[in-house]
C-alpha cells in the first residue's frame, strides 16, 4: 500500500521578513562552545564533536540552528546530521590518532599535522577533477574553469567558494579547509568569458562554489551580465548551484541585496537566457519555513526556473518515503526534481554510502510514490571519473544477476546512454568496486580512458 503523504502547510507572511529581517550568525570550529542549543549534550559529545570538527570543515548559521533542526530529536534529527560532525565519519583509527593529539597537546600545529595526514586518506580529490577537467590555453591551466562534459562548462568563482553552512557528506570539502592548492577560483570573469567565446559547442554554465549566492549581488553582475553579449549567444543557460535556499532563504528575501539579486535575474531571463537555480535540497525539511516558501516564489516570479538535486545518504534520507514526500513537495512549490546522487567516495562517505542496490531501491520505491511530474529525477548517479554513471536497476540476464548501467554523461561524449552491465553486488557503493558482467575483463570505455588518464590521448576527445 502506498502510504498517504501528508502536506506542508504553505504559508506566505512576506511582511513579517521586510519587518524583521534575521542577522546572518555563523559559528565554525572554535565557536562549537559557543552554540547554546548543543548545552544538552554531554561533554564527551562535544569533544567528539571537537575531534571530527579539526579534521573536515564545519560551518553551521543560526537560521539551521533555530529553524530547521529539531532539537528534541537529536543526534537522529536528519538536518542535524546533515550539519553538525558526527564520531562515525572518521574511521575508528583515526578518531583516536586525533583524540590523542588534542588531549596532549594544546598546540595547533601538532592538531593540523595530524588532521592534513588523515585529510590525504579521505580521497580529497575524487574523479580525477584536477587532473582531467581543468582545460589549458597557452599551456597554462585556466584557473577557476572545469571542462569535462562538452556542452556544459563549471565555474568557481572566487567570492563564492564558501556557504551559508557547510553539509557534513560535501564532495567539496578539501576546498573548506584553507588547502589552496585543493581550491578551485577564479578572480577574473574575463577569462571565463573569452574561453566560453572560443567554445562554441557550449551550451550550458554552470556557477558553482562553494556557493555563487553567498556573493554580493554586485559580484554577480560582473559574471552574469557579460553573458549577454552576442559572441555569447550560445551559452544559454546558466545554471547556478546553490544551497542557499535551505540555509539562507533570506538571500532571495530580506538581504541588503535581494531585490538587485532578483533584478538581476529577471533582465537575464528576459534578456533570453535561461537562468536555472540548480538547488540542493536533501530533506523536505529544509523546503518547511515560511521564508524558504517565499523565497521560492520571488525567484520563480523573476522567470527563473529551479531543479533540486541530492545525494541519497545514510542518517539523512535513506528512505523512500522521505524522497516522495520531498519531490512531491518540490512539485507542488514549482521545482522540478533532477538529480538523485551517490554520495561520492570522499571526505565522511564512511557516515553516508549506502549500497548501490538500496540506492536503486530507494529510488524506485521514491519514484512509485508520485505522480509523472515528479519523475523527472534521474539517478541513482554515481559521479565518477568517466563520467555521470546511472544504475537503472538491477536484472537476470542468462542466469546471472546484474546491475544494469548507462552513463548520463561521459568524458567522451558517444558514452552516454549505451546500456552496460555490471556483477551484482549487494555491498558494493561505487564504481572501483564493480567488476563487468558476462566474463567481460573490462568494462567498454576502461581502455579510452585509461588512455586519456596516461594523456595518450586528449581527456576532451569532442
Ligand atoms: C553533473 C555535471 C555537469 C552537468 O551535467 P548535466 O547532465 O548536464 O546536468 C557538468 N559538469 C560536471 C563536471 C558534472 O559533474
Amino acid at each position: 500500500m502506498t502510504p498517504v503523504l501528508p502536506f506542508i502547510k504553505k504559508q506566505i507572511l512576506a511582511e513579517q521578513f521586510v519587518d524583521s529581517p534575521e542577522h546572518f550568525q555563523v559559528y565554525t570550529e572554535r565557536q562549537l562552545d559557543k552554540i547554546e542549543a548543543l548545552s544538552q549534550l554531554s561533554k564527551d559529545q562535544l569533544f567528539e564533536m571537537k575531534v571530527v570538527a579539526s579534521v573536515l570543515p564545519f560551518r553551521v548559521n543560526k537560521y539551521v540552528i533555530d529553524h530547521l533542526i529539531n532539537w528534541r530529536d537529536i543526534p537522529n534529527d536528519p538536518i542535524f546530521q546533515l550539519v553538525f560532525p558526527q564520531k562515525g565519519m572518521l574511521s575508528q583509527d583515526d578518531f583516536e590518532q586525533m583524540t590523542t593529539v588534542l588531549r596532549s597537546s594544546n598546540d595547533r600545529s601538532a592538531v593540523l599535522e595530524k588532521a592534513n595526514e588523515i585529510r590525504q586518506r579521505l580521497n580529497p580529490h575524487p574523479a580525477e577533477q584536477q587532473s582531467l577537467n581543468v582545460p589549458y590555453e597557452d599551456e597554462e591551466p585556466i584557473e577557476g574553469i572545469q571542462h569535462k562534459y562538452r556542452e556544459t562548462v563549471l565555474f568557481f568563482p572566487s567570492q563564492g567558494q564558501v556557504c551559508h553552512s557547510f553539509c557534513s557528506f560535501c564532495f567539496r570539502w578539501a576546498q573548506f579547509i584553507g588547502d589552496k592548492n585543493l581550491r578551485f577560483s577564479n578572480k577574473e570573469a574575463q577569462k571565463l568569458h573569452s574561453y566560453l567565446s572560443k567554445h562554441k559547442n557550449i551550451s550550458d554554465l554552470l556557477i558553482t562554489g562553494g556557493d555563487p549566492m553567498v556573493m554580493k549581488t554586485d559580484h554577480m553582475v560582473s559574471y552574469l551580465e557579460p553573458l549577454l553579449k552576442p559572441e555569447l549567444d550560445h551559452v544559454q543557460t546558466i545554471r547556478i548551484g546553490t544551497k542557499s535556499l535551505s540555509f539562507w532563504p533570506q538571500r532571495y528575501v530580506n538581504d541588503v541585496d535581494s531585490d538587485q539579486l532578483l533584478a538581476l535575474l529577471e533582465r537575464m531571463v528576459r534578456a533570453g537566457k535561461h537562468i536555472a537555480i540548480m538547488a540542493h535540497f536533501n530533506h523536505w525539511r529544509e523546503m518547511s519555513t515560511p521564508i524558504v516558501h517565499e523565497a521560492i516564489r520571488r525567484l520563480r516570479e523573476s522567470g527563473v526556473v529551479i531543479r533540486t538535486q541530492s545525494p541519497l545518504l545514510n542518517h539523512i534520507n535513506n528512505d523512500p518515503d522521505v524522497w516522495a514526500f520531498m519531490w512531491r513537495e518540490q512539485v507542488r512549490q514549482g521545482l522540478v526534481p533532477y538529480y538523485m546522487f551517490v554520495e561520492r567516495d570522499t571526505g565522511a562517505r564512511r557516515y553516508f554510502e549506502v549500497p548501490l542496490a538500496r540506492a536503486w531501491q530507494v529510488y524506485r520505491e521514491a519514484l512509485k510514490r508520485v505522480s509523472g511530474l515528479g519523475r523527472t529525477v534521474r539517478g541513482p548517479s554515481m559521479s565518477t571519473g568517466p563520467g555521470k554513471i546511472e544504475i537503472q536497476g538491477v536484472t537476470v540476464i542468462n542466469g546471472e544477476k546484474v546491475f544494469v548501467l548507462r552513463f548520463l554523461q561521459a568524458r567522451n561524449p558517444d558514452w552516454a546512454q549505451r546500456p552496460f552491465f555490471a556483477q551484482f553486488d549487494p555491498q558494493a557503493t561505487w564504481l572501483d568496486q564493480l567488476k563487468p558482467a558476462f566474463g567481460d575483463e573490462k568494462f567498454f570505455f576502461q581502455a579510452e580512458y585509461d588512455a586519456m588518464q596516461k594523456k595518450q590521448i586528449s581527456p576532451r576527445v569532442y
